[in-house]
């Protein structure tokens, strides 16, 4: 009996849940954070897009892009920021991260800085940090007024990632679904 109720219960899921559509994010580690902050903060941000069509498959590299390969140049970059790098920026103090159209750059001094502040793990905020910026270039520009994409993110976000708490709201997943081509 256990095994039909099995059974259809798998049914039900596998037509009930969102397809996953892998999306390749490179990642560049320029302040060579250690590998398990970044994998732990790169989970927590994946599972922010649990209810989105979005399931990101990163590949992390050391390294800055190498613009002598424009063949090669990924859809979507995500650059971690060290702390000359980040200087060259002329941001608001508050502002963690910034998208342009294909990448987007993550102040990582600054959301260290904030952590140590606020006395919660870096994978908390980089998380957020990391899916809002990705958002940017899955959505383009606007924010909302619920989850990671608010226009500043606080407590309530980094919540949200140490809970393992999808992030997005259903507009913006169906948003998602119909920039990259999947509505029915
Ligand atoms: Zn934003």
């Amino acid at each position: 009996m256990w095994t039909r109720v099995l059974a259809l219960s798998l049914i039900g899921f596998t037509c009930d849940a969102e397809p996953a559509h892998r999306i390749e994010v490179v990642v560049v580690n320029l302040p060579q954070l250690c590998p398990r902050d970044l994998s732990t903060s790169l989970n927590a941000a994946a599972l922010l897009y649990r209810g989105t069509p979005v399931h990101p498959q990163w590949t992390t590299q050391s390294t800055p892009y190498s613009k002598a390969l424009p063949g090669n140049v990924p859809k979507r970059l995500i650059i971690l920021l060290d702390q000359p790098s980040q200087s060259k920026f002329t941001v608001r103090e508050q502002t963690l991260g910034i998208a342009l159209t294909d990448r987007a750059f993550i102040f990582l001094p600054k959301i260290q800085q904030l952590a140590a502040a606020k006395q919660v793990p870096l994978s908390a905020i980089l998380s957020v940090v990391i899916a809002h910026e990705l958002g940017h270039l899955l959505l383009g520009p606007g924010h909302s007024p619920a989850g990671v994409m608010r226009p500043t993110c606080g407590n309530s976000e980094f919540d949200l990632a140490q809970r393992g708490q999808p992030g997005f709201t259903r507009h913006q997943a169906r948003q998602m679904r119909a920039r990259l081509g999947l509505l029915r």
